[in-house]
């Protein structure tokens, strides 16, 4: 039997049989000194992305190879959707081996954040759901921020040994292996990126100088993620490209915001106070009366408050309403992967909405 090569994009192995299946690739590209399958090439010119039939028992199985070797294992997340782009099962999978956590598209944060805040709530965050990682850092893969800094730690930790950096779709992991590829060697993009989540698919070994290699795992798509009740047209509408502007609302108690379609946020009780939205500069907000909010979300979401727009709205899980009695001043409501809001007085009671499954959570400003 012939062996297969790899795509050069997201690594699988090449087959030109199923063209529904992973991997495919037509038999004349075989001819070719690199194969890139037929999935990454579409994505890779027009931008659009195919569904393959890879489940999430795949995704797993994958992963779970991890803790049967021995190694450095990186984990990436999203800085801005940190609950989102957590993978809860990784202490099971990556056995005694240590654990770097990096935080990723610290480029989105408004500048008046403290990188040092954002490190020790994240170390925080990391404790609480039972990971004890040996360093953590916030880096922009796509800026190169913080990189050079992320490519030491990475060779001290890893002593010697293999890397393999794990992470959930969309949290910039290729964008961040290509830059470590591009300032080792020199070379251009290698690995496919995009704006769709799930576009990694087997390992790809990356050889280090000293005989050990990094390897890029499989993304895990995390189905609570805010950005796969979206479709992808207007995926561009909640995630961020640029630094957020911070956008302050002075409100009475009983007024309401609405983020679009997506998240809305009632101030029940408490002084006339300030908030300040950090969420994707062009997202819509739209300020009503908390007793008109029921009625104005029945009858104008998609429309009046979008995104999603009308094709889409129906796709949106319903809203589900968390609320929270916050004592001091300068917390921030966190609505994984859309942003947060900060309250800037004590003593108010409010209620934060986001579809179902997408999580809310409180936490000191990191402003
Ligand atoms: P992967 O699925 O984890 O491999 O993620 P990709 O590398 O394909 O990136 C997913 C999306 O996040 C793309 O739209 C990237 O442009 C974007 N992205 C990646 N790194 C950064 C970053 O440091 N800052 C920002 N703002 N966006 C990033």
């Amino acid at each position: 039997m012939i062996e297969m090569p790899n795509c050069i994009g997201c690594g699988t192995t090449i087959q030109t049989e199923d063209k529904t299946a992973v991997g495919y690739a037509p038999p004349s590209s075989l001819e070719k000194d690199v194969v890139i399958c037929q999935r990454c090439f579409r994505l890779k010119n027009y931008n659009e992305i195919q569904p393959v039939s890879l489940t999430d028992d795949d995704f797993l199985r994958i992963l779970n190879g991890l803790g049967t070797q021995q190694g450095l294992i990186v984990k990436i997340v999203d800085i801005f959707d940190f609950n989102g782009s957590w993978l809860p099962g990784l202490h099971r999978f990556v056995g005694n081996n240590p654990v770097l956590l990096i935080a990723n598209k610290a480029d989105l944060l408004p500048k008046s954040v403290k990188p040092k805040k954002v490190i020790n709530w994240l170390k925080r965050e990391a404790k609480a759901l039972g990971l004890q990682p040996v360093d953590v850092l916030l880096v922009s893969a796509h800026k190169g921020k913080g990189m050079a800094e992320a490519m030491e730690a990475i060779d001290a930790y890893r002593k010697g040994q293999n890397v393999y950096v794990v992470g959930c779709t969309n949290v910039g992991k290729s964008t961040f292996i290509n830059r470590i590829i591009k300032q080792a060697t020199g070379e251009g993009e290698v690995i496919t990126t995009s704006h769709f989540p799930g576009t990694t698919l087997d390992m790809i070994e990356i050889p280090l100088d000293d005989g050990s290699a990094l390897y890029d795992t499989p993304g895990i798509i995390n189905h609570h993620q805010m950005a796969h009740h979206i479709d992808s047209s207007e995926l561009k509408y909640i995630m961020p490209k640029k630094e957020i502007k911070p956008k302050v609302y002075q409100q009475n108690a009983g007024q309401t915001l609405f983020i679009g379609a997506l998240a809305r946020f009632d101030f029940i009780q408490g002084d006339r106070s300030a908030f300040t939205i950090h969420v994707a500069n062009d997202l819509p907000i739209h300020r009503t009366k908390l007793e008109k909010a029921d009625t104005l979300y029945a009858e104008h979401k998609g429309e009046l408050l979008a995104p999603p727009t009308a094709d889409f709205i129906d796709q949106l899980p319903p809203l589900v309403r968390h609320e929270f009695s916050i004592k001091e001043a300068k917390t921030d409501v966190v609505f994984s992967g859309l942003g947060w809001i900060t309250v800037q007085h004590a003593n108010v009671v409010v209620a934060a909405y986001a579809p179902k499954g997408v999580q809310v959570s409180i936490r000191p400003s990191l402003i």
